[in-house]
């Protein structure tokens, strides 16, 4: 049973006030399940924060323009903001650590969720030629596509790669990611129209002169990070054709240890290998090569990769070493899909957040104080009220179902603890939403703008990227 609370001056009964940060999936699967498994008699008032004058995170800005059915997850957070019982505010365009301190936070609601994402940043190779022109990271051309407002900053836009005057592209890494880019590129021009994709990038990829697109990874087969729903669609591309892996590759599994995802795999690129599909584009899919110098003037021109071979030692299973032979390949663009990366918020130091290793040191969703080295200590000590979910709760991993389950977890920790009185008391009664914000129903006239606009040109949404236009559209 919850207990009540009463704020220590006034005495009257309260509702719990919890801020989520971030309105990406982690974000609204905790507040689906806290406002789902909340008692009757506990009113939570829950607000989002949310850096953006658009919600949904990686829903709206990373999930491939060709997958709208992964998009219908966003369906929880309308429901919940289109629930005249609950008691949910989004505060858009308001960047926790910019425009609100966690202090002002910590002092004005009793539970704290930060569920802001893993994406402020890439992993990177930095080898030599890293610096080349034609470079670029698979986040940024990710953004790019899908019209993520902080690549059209006048002033600061992303300029795209010439996609019109390149023949070979080469993909460093082999996760979803990975192949969502090589989609991008691959596919036609009736692909992408009616998508929701950016106009900009809608009009450059109509011009693109891209032939051939290599996806490289330093390990082998068995250690491909895409999976199988994914590969098998990147094969049925209209009009593209998959050349045969290189010899000794499949020859080199021993079906009869794998495991029935694994064995899919291989009978899918098993099917594919021996297609005679054939395409204006094609693409490779190529193992144990790690990149170690990109060549070229002011522009790559090559890459050169050392081979790598597997290790054979069952304790370190999937590990590759070098070997002493190399090869160069040429291409006119390097796209390195080789992992996102997080970044802490300003003012972590002051409150006592730890942030490691691209995540926030918790213990299943619950924050550790600074001093809690270990968080399998039994002694840990906990950041009472403050919690985490999403990508910065594990890192940038995990696809939308994964960070669901996830969210929930730390949903339930929340409630655990309001029931057994570990909340932060709060006294104050100060609204601390910044003017300019963008409230829920401003959303709703930007989406039925864009809704409309879409429709006029054909597409399922006409994106708008410019975050002014977008404010300016709400009368912000
Ligand atoms: P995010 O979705 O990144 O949400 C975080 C939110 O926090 C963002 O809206 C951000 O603007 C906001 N924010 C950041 N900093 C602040 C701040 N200081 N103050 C306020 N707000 C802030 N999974 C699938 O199942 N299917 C797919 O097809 C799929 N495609 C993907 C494609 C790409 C390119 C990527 C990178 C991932 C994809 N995933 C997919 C994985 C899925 O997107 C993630 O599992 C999920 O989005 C993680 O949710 P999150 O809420 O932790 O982070
Ligand atoms: P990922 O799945 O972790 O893949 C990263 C890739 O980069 C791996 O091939 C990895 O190889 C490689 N890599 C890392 N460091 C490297 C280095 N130094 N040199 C060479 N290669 C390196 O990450 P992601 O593709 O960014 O995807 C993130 C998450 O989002 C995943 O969980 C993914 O499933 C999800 N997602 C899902 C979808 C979908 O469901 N359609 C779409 C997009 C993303 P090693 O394995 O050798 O480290």
């Amino acid at each position: 049973m919850i207990k009540r609370w009463f704020s220590s001056t006034s005495r009257i009964l309260k509702p719990f006030k919890i801020a989520i940060v971030g309105s990406g999936p982690g974000g609204f699967y905790t507040a689906h399940h806290l406002t789902n498994k909340s008692p009757k008699d506990l009113q939570l008032n829950i607000d989002f924060f949310e850096k953006l004058p658009t919600p949904f995170g990686l829903s709206r800005y990373g999930v491939a323009p060709d997958h709208p059915e992964v998009k219908n997850c966003e369906e929880y957070l309308i429901d919940l903001m289109e629930d005249k019982k609950a008691h949910i505010r989004f505060i858009g365009n308001c960047e926790i650590g910019k425009d609100l301190t966690l202090k002002q936070l910590e002092q004005n609601y009793n539970s704290i969720i930060l569920a802001y994402g893993c994406t402020s940043n890439d992993n990177k190779l930095n080898i030599p030629g890293s610096n080349l022109k034609n470079i670029i990271s698979a986040r940024k051309f990710v953004n790019w596509y899908n019209g993520h407002p902080e690549y059209y900053e006048k002033g600061k836009k992303f300029i795209p790669p010439p996609l019109d005057k390149i023949k070979t592209v080469t993909i460093i890494g082999n996760g979803n990611v990975a192949l969502d880019v090589a989609r991008v590129l691959l596919g036609s021009e009736e692909h992408w129209k009616g998508t929701d994709i950016s106009v900009e990038a809608e009009e450059l990829l109509e011009k693109s002169t891209v032939e051939h697109v290599r996806i490289v990874a330093r390990r082998g087969i068995m250690e491909s990070a895409f999976t199988n729903k994914e590969i098998r669609e990147l094969f049925e591309l209209d009009n593209v054709k998959f050349i045969p892996l290189e010899k000794g590759i499949l020859e080199s599994v021993d079906k009869s240890k794998l495991g029935r995802v694994d064995k899919r795999r291989i009978s899918i690129i098993e099917r594919y290998n021996n297609s005679t599909k054939e395409g204006k584009k094609s693409w490779t899919l190529e193992y144990l090569k790690s990149p170690v110098e990109f060549i070229g003037d002011e522009m790559v021109s090559a890459t050169t990769f050392v081979v790598n071979k597997p290790l054979n030692d069952p304790l370190k299973p999937g590990k590759v070493v070098s070997t002493d032979q190399y090869i160069t390949e040429e291409n006119e663009l390097v796209i390195e899909s080789i992992g996102y990366q997080g970044t802490p918020i300003n003012g972590f130091e002051e409150i006592g957040i730890w942030f490691d290793n691209n995540k926030l040191h918790n213990k299943d969703g619950r924050l550790l104080s600074l001093n809690s080295k270990d968080k399998d200590d039994h002694n840990a000590i906990f950041k009472k009220g403050w919690y985490t979910s999403g990508w910065i709760k594990n890192g940038p991993k995990g696809v939308i179902a994964t960070t669901m389950m996830d969210s929930f977890d730390t949903a339930d920790k929340v409630l655990e603890d309001i029931a057994n009185d570990r909340f932060i008391k709060v006294d104050q009664e100060k609204d601390i939403i910044p003017k300019n914000s963008i409230t829920w129903d401003n959303w709703k006239t930007l989406d039925n703008y864009e809704l409309n606009k879409g429709k006029e040109l054909g597409k399922t949404r006409y994106k708008v990227c410019d975050k002014q236009e977008m404010l300016k559209l709400v009368n912000k």
